[in-house]
């Protein structure tokens, strides 16, 4: 976590950015998950004293050790949105509300288990990059019904564009909705800072946002 503090007028400031840009791709209703990810405490106070009700957070430690030390106005919805370990699931079942990572059955076992009914994203891979995380979009129905079998509820299907131009995201964002569409779910989690014009014109519901509220993010120690 970083050491600096966030400057809660100017994340409330490219909030307002954030939201016209939304408006100008026409999606002025999606949902934004303010990523946290990098940045302390205050990264929470600020995005939800913004206006903001969801936070998106990619580690298990650093999200465990965040949530219970801000003191936001309102207690946000957490949505995890990094690589998940099955052993990391116990420990983040007592703050994370929404889990957008589901790319196995084997996490959703332990996720029943330990948080019986939890609301879940399939993370599907749309980029074609095998080192990223997501099931391939032919086995995505399968996995969605396995889950659905295990009493998850599952809301929708999440996915990460390419590291490329925000162009090269589209065919991928055209998959990922044709799919939630086919399966009939209504969330569809698509768009970071880079690409959320291209994936509210792809039909996205929740675009997930970091640096264009928060700044470039502190270098993490390790990597990654
Ligand atoms: C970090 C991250 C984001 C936010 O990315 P920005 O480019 O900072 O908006 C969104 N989704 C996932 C899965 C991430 O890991």
């Amino acid at each position: 976590m970083s050491g600096e503090g966030v400057d809660a007028a100017l994340v409330a400031e490219r909030l307002a950015g954030v939201r016209s840009r939304l408006e100008a791709a026409g999606g002025g209703d999606v949902r934004i998950v303010a990523v946290t990810k990098g940045f302390g405490p205050d990264a929470v106070e600020a995005a939800v004293a913004a206006g903001l009700d969801d936070i998106g957070e990619n580690y298990a430690q650093e999200c465990v050790a965040k949530l219970e030390t801000a003191h936001p106005i309102r207690r946000p919805r957490v949505h995890f949105i990094g690589r998940l370990q099955r052993n990391k699931v116990r420990r983040l079942a007592g703050v994370v509300d929404v889990w957008q990572t589901i790319d196995r059955p084997e996490l959703g076992r332990e996720l029943a288990r330990r948080a019986p009914g939890a609301r879940v994203l399939v993370e599907v891979n749309i980029s074609g990059e095998a080192a990223k995380g997501g099931v391939e979009p032919a086995a995505a129905p399968r996995l969605v019904g396995e889950l659905g079998e295990l009493g998850l509820d599952v809301v929708g299907l999440m996915g990460i564009g390419p590291l490329a131009e925000p162009e090269a995201a589209r065919p991928g964002f055209r998959l990922l909705r044709g799919l939630v569409d086919e399966l009939g779910l209504a969330e569809c989690s698509m768009g970071m800072s880079a690409d959320l014009e291209v994936a509210v014109q792809e039909g996205s519901t929740m675009v997930r946002i970091g640096r264009a509220l928060f700044g470039e993010r502190p270098p993490r120690p390790g990597g990654g």
